[in-house]
């Protein structure tokens, strides 16, 4: 059997760079052919249909039908110029991913023949059997079909040979069964409320956008490698290896050249990405062996979501074109860095104003401080639901680890900024007089945006850091759907926005002046939400025993974690921005303890398989060549002689027997757990079981066969080392 490992090892090591099919143009020629854009359809829809599309673009506003059937015979003449025989809704369900249902474009004729059919109705609305999708039980409660209909905000493309409309997948009762329909709601809540703050500051802003920029961090693996482990096929993840003797220690990885292979993958990944429309900036090295990075230029949030998404399915699909697998597990190695997708966010005006930027005047800081600490007031406010809304089986193996964001949410301000809040925290009602007179606001701000820049970045401890012109989302596991963190927190503070308009306009009302009744909130907002910022070392104990005391979330079981969608507080903010009513909540989080569930659930039959069925007998199978060996030596040699030579042997066999025992013992007993929880009807309390009695296993049988990979025969042992795993490309 180890035959397949050396097999599958020198079949990687002797891969060559796959060639890259460079088109003949310029990216700017080829950007967005797979898409179709408002070029596109300027191009394919009669002009009222067009100026109609726009308008219920850009309004938000819901097409009619007869739009719809123009819209969709342009879309089809597009596709099917495009080579494309297939349509798709495409949608996110709870599940992470995207889904499709493929349906070709063909018709019957009536002459028995076929004609290339799609209709406006088809284009708006279809209906995906719901029951195959994770809903928590919101089928059995309401109506049993849902609907999936099209978001146009986010424009179709065409994938393979199938055009793909994005759409958001909806209960026939209205409740939200994916992640596009309340992100949509919580970007239009959060428009909503910032619009109202910024009149504050200037009549002219209509609409505020949420901006996201991502940074999608992957590990490869060569495809041979891969297939030889079945846990990473299974799990997605190694539940096994010792660590290699190198690993990323020298931090030689991040810094050295990309590899050929690797290069060749990223090239074809950029090329394919810009067909589609997707604004692949950079592509690097990460810290890690075989971990590396893309990211693009920031888009509006619901779009960025959508391409990252989009960006996932087109990265499996050319990792295979170059031999590889691409690893998006949050953690796929034990002992090496895993992989996140920081969520650089920002809010921008119609105007084309930053509002995370520090400005020139003195109108423009006070904006800029009103925005940054309401966003650390939401963050405070609802640090345990953020987190909920990074928290997953997997993304659990990285966070409260020594390399990714603690299990604590807190903000790390930076120092110039930290000095402002400080100092506006202190002031007197007769400062916050003076300084908004007419000398302007004396902050010191002016100076700051360049010194931002270049020290804003650098804690890399932090869960959520303000980045001189937008705050980063660190804790976002790379496996995510963004939209999960991004609807928390364009909510949250969408709701701290709100309450912070009320709480000015009654200031004012009572005959505060504007800008001064601003800044008392402001420093109000300060003082009660200061504890969320911490600018030290997120990983010390000392920070985990502060933050307790400062009353943070500090929960590290994920299906607790989940608890905190369902708090009063979290509620009843959801209801009142409209992203989530009560019972979408309860069915979500039915959802992500089942998932939570189900994860560990799989992992703990792949590694009692691996370990019973791979590990134990290669383990006895060596154990009894040792056996022999003492054999013939006690056979050859005088006893005392014997006795001494054969000790080596002895005490390995020992060992061996030892960590045998051990493992059977374990797997016999995750076994039994499983049982016990599976019986548990409840999926939280289910949850909770596996988390408790289930997943510590893995870790012990973990133990002992690592152990047992450093005694045996290197040629015996079965699945490929860390070290083939990390360092073939
Ligand atoms: P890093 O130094 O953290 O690796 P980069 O400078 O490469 O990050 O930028 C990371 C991401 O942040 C990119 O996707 C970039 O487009 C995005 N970004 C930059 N400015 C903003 C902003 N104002 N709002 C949202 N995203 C932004
Ligand atoms: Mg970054």
């Amino acid at each position: 059997m180890s035959m397949l490992r050396f097999k599958v090892t020198k079949e990687a090591f002797s891969r060559k760079a796959v060639p890259v099919n460079y088109p003949n143009e310029r990216p700017s020629e080829y950007y967005g052919r797979y898409v179709f854009n408002r070029e596109k359809m300027f191009k394919y829809l009669p002009k009222k249909t067009y100026e109609a599309v726009i308008q219920a673009i850009d309004n938000s506003t819901p097409l009619s039908r007869e739009v719809a059937d123009s819209v969709a015979a342009g879309m089809r003449k597009w596709a099917l110029e495009m080579g494309a025989t297939h349509y798709t809704h495409w949608f996110q369900p709870l599940t992470d991913g995207t889904a499709e249902k493929h349906d070709a474009f063909i018709e019957h004729d009536g002459k028995g023949g076929v004609v290339e059919e799609f209709s406006g109705k088809l284009l708006i609305q279809q209906e995906p059997d719901a029951s195959s999708f994770p809903n928590g039980g919101i089928r059995n409660t309401f109506e049993a079909r849902g609907y999936s209909a099209w978001d146009i905000s986010s424009p179709a493309f065409i994938l393979d040979k199938t055009l793909c409309i994005p759409t958001v997948f909806i209960s026939y009762t209205g409740e939200s069964l994916d992640y596009k329909t309340p992100l949509l709601k919580a970007l239009n809540s959060v428009n909503k409320a910032a619009t109202a703050v910024c009149k504050y500051f200037d009549k002219n802003v209509n609409h505020v956008y949420s901006y996201l920029g991502w940074e999608q961090e992957y590990f490869l693996v060569d495809e041979s490698l891969y297939a030889a482990r079945p846990d990473l096929v299974l799990t997605g993840r190694t539940l096994m290896g010792h660590e290699s003797a190198k690993n990323q220690q020298l931090e030689d990885h991040y810094f050295g050249a990309i590899p050929s292979r690797v290069e060749a993958f990223m090239q074809d990944l950029e090329i394919e990405c810009h067909k589609l429309g997707i604004p692949v900036k950079t592509c690097h090295n990460e810290v890690a062996p075989n971990q590396f990075e893309v990211a693009p230029i920031f888009e509006e949030t619901n779009l960025a979501n959508d391409h990252n998404l989009l960006l996932m399915s087109v990265m499996r699909e050319v990792a295979r074109r170059h031999n590889f697998r691409v690893l998006l597990h949050e953690k796929p190695f034990k002992g090496v860095n895993g992989s996140g997708k920081h969520n650089n966010w920002s809010l921008g005006t119609d105007t084309g104003v930053l509002l995370f930027a520090p400005g020139k005047t003195h109108k423009e800081n006070l904006q800029f401080i009103t925005f940054i600490v309401n966003v650390m007031a939401a963050v405070y406010k609802y640090n345990g639901l953020l987190k909920a809304s990074i928290s997953s089986a997997t993304n659990g193996h990285r966070l409260g680890a020594n390399e990714a964001p603690p299990a604590i949410i807190s903000i790390f301000m930076g120092k110039q900024i930290s000095e402002v809040l400080a100092k506006l925290a202190k002031s007197t009602s007769e400062d916050v007089l003076n300084m908004s007179g007419k000398a302007g606001l004396k902050l010191d701000i002016a100076q700051i945006p360049e010194i931002l820049m270049d020290n804003t970045d650098r804690n890399r401890t932090s869960p959520f850091a303000f980045t001189g012109n937008r705050f980063e989302f660190r804790a976002v596991g790379s496996s995510a759907n963004c939209a999960s963190a991004m609807i928390a927190l364009n909510a949250a503070v969408a709701s701290q926005l709100q309450e912070f308009k009320e709480r000015v306009d009654a200031l004012i009302v009572a005959g505060k002046e504007k800008e001064q009744a601003i800044l008392t909130v402001v420093k109000e907002l300060i003082n009660e939400s200061k504890d969320i910022c911490f600018d030290g070392n997120g990983y010390s104990d000392e920070w985990k025993a502060e933050a307790e005391r400062r009353g943070l979330d500090c929960e590290t079981s994920v299906p607790l974690i989940f608890d905190n969608y369902l708090k009063d507080d979290v509620v009843k903010m959801f209801e009142r921005t409209h992203v989530f009513t009560p019972v979408e909540l309860q069915a979500r989080n039915e959802v992500k303890w089942e998932i939570y569930t189900k994860k560990i659930q799989i992992e703990a039959r792949v590694l009692g398989d691996l370990a019973i069925n791979h590990i134990v007998p290669v383990a006895t199978r060596y154990q009894s060549l040792l056996l022999d060996n003492v054999f013939k030596i006690k056979s050859l040699f005088p006893a005392e002689k014997s006795e001494q030579i054969a000790t080596q042997d002895m005490e390995v066999i020992e060992k061996i027997a030892h960590h045998l025992l051990t493992i059977k013992e374990k797997v016999h007993t995750m076994v039994e757990a499983r049982k016990v929880a599976n019986k548990i009807e409840n999926e939280r309390e289910k949850a909770i079981a596996y988390h408790d009695t289930v997943a510590p296993h893995l870790d012990e049988i973990r133990y002992h066969i690592d152990k047992l990979e450093l005694m045996i025969d290197n040629e015996m042992w079965p699945l490929p080392k860390y070290r083939e795993l990390l360092f073939i490309r």
